[in-house]
């Protein structure tokens, strides 16, 4: 496969400074159009590239910058925020990026603020993240030496260990020093965001593709992708692999080339049984769904969701009720118990799965079990959280309903 990287995933160990990343072509971008283009024509590029949120969302980039009103509809302040509160089970990609090449994301914050006329940005980080924060923070004194920033003010500010919180409205109520819970929408971000001001909140990944979008132009980005979507995307594999990690590929490489060819196929002793391709929040595919396209359509159509594009590896010496428990039981600690369903539903999957692995779980409990995406799928929540757990659960209980017949039966896990 011919492979096209833009990014730089972890600048090989070590924080790529200032210096290294000017010499790369750095910043580039920003000498090419801040003052030289107008705003809505750097809004336009964007568009035209056809880049899609890579947190999980999959929304047009471009699309979703033009539904900021216009500085002259709507004076006063306005916001462009990067959603780095990675947390969920599996996802790992943003962390290589900021620790690796923190100016890349720095340069692409520039950008985007200049193309939305944002007079702020901040950086919403996981807590726990405090290599990403400290190079962050370093790469920022180090670009305001230089006068890259053009007068942006850029603030990093650290989560406190809250899931809920890369919902963008819930970050933009703990921002605003609020609960962290999601907002009723509309009003959209875009028109009534951070402090009721417009904002636009991108994540680390898909803020990382703008300089090289603006440097090399639209229809060059577009042509990355080796099906109808654009770019590359970094891809993350977890699991029995024998080289777990992330990998930068074409948006549209399918898994099992991912998988084999990158993530260097299962370990000895290992074979694949099923993945969760786009992480916690999306449902299992089996192996006779391996050459499907890691794309947003691709995923789709077979199935499930592209989701942030981690793909979780389940093998056939992990018990898959286990599996399925322990993401449930993520879920049910990060329900943020703002809506009943998710409050008490969560946890109650999470009870029933914990007493199935110990051999005291009821042939009732599965009937239980198949009620709760009926009760917390899309729609009957007032955020994705609950239907994200239920995609593993749902799909999990018809793919491997004789493993969760036998933890029933036999009161025993075969796997412990
Ligand atoms: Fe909170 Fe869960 Fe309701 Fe989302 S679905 S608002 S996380 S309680």
């Amino acid at each position: 496969m011919q492979l096209v990287l833009t990014k730089n995933i972890d600048g090989g160990g070590k924080r790529v400074d200032f210096a290294a990343y000017a010499r790369s072509g750095g910043y580039e971008a920003v000498r090419k159009v801040v003052g030289k283009l107008a705003p809505a024509d750097v809004v336009q590029v964007v568009a035209d590239s056809g880049l899609a949120g890579c947190g999980g969302g999959g929304f047009p980039t471009g699309r979703k910058w033009q539904a900021m009103p216009s500085r002259a509809a709507r004076p006063g302040p306005r916001y462009f925020i990067v959603n780095a509160d990675e947390m969920e089970p599996g996802t790992f990609k943003d962390r290589y990026l900021m620790e690796g090449d923190p100016h890349q994301l720095l340069e692409g914050i520039v950008l985007a603020a200049y193309a939305v006329e944002a007079d702020e940005a901040y950086i919403f980080v996981r807590g726990e993240y405090f290599q990403a924060i400290a190079a962050l923070e370093a790469a920022i004194a180090e670009a305001q030496a230089a006068g890259v920033l053009g007068g942006l003010t850029i603030h990093v500010h650290a989560g406190v260990g809250r899931y809920i919180c890369g919902e963008e409205t819930a970050l933009l109520n703990s921002l605003e020093g609020k609960r962290a819970i999601p907002r009723a929408k509309p009003p959209l971000p875009q028109v009534s965001g951070l402090f009721g001001c417009p904002t636009i909140v991108n994540n680390v990944e898909t803020v990382c593709n703008v300089p090289h979008i603006v440097r090399h132009g639209a229809e060059w980005f577009r042509g990355l992708g080796v099906g109808d979507e654009a770019g590359t995307k970094i891809f993350g594999v977890s699991g029995r692999v024998n080289r777990p990690g992330v990998y930068e590929l074409p948006m549209g490489t399918s898994l099992r080339v991912l998988i084999e060819e990158f993530a260097g196929g299962m370990r000895d002793g290992f074979q694949l049984r099923a993945v969760l391709p786009g992480g916690a929040s999306t449902g299992f595919l089996g192996v006779e769904k391996l050459d499907t396209p890691m794309s947003v359509a691709g995923m789709a159509a077979a199935g499930s969701r592209l989701g942030t594009g981690n793909v979780m590896v389940l093998d056939d010496k992990t018990c898959p009720v286990g599996f399925i428990r322990n993401l449930q039981h993520f879920f049910a600690q990060e329900s943020c118990g703002w809506c009943a369903p998710c409050r008490d539903g969560l946890p109650w999957v999470d009870q029933i799965l914990a007493a199935m692995e110990t051999g005291q779980g009821r042939q009732s409990d599965l009937a239980v079990l198949a009620d709760m995406p009926g009760r917390m799928g899309p729609g009957k929540t007032f955020c994705g959280l609950a239907p994200g757990a239920m995609a593993s659960l749902e799909t999990g209980l018809k793919m491997f309903a004789q493993d969760f017949t036998r933890h029933v039966q036999e009161r025993v896990c075969a796997w412990a």
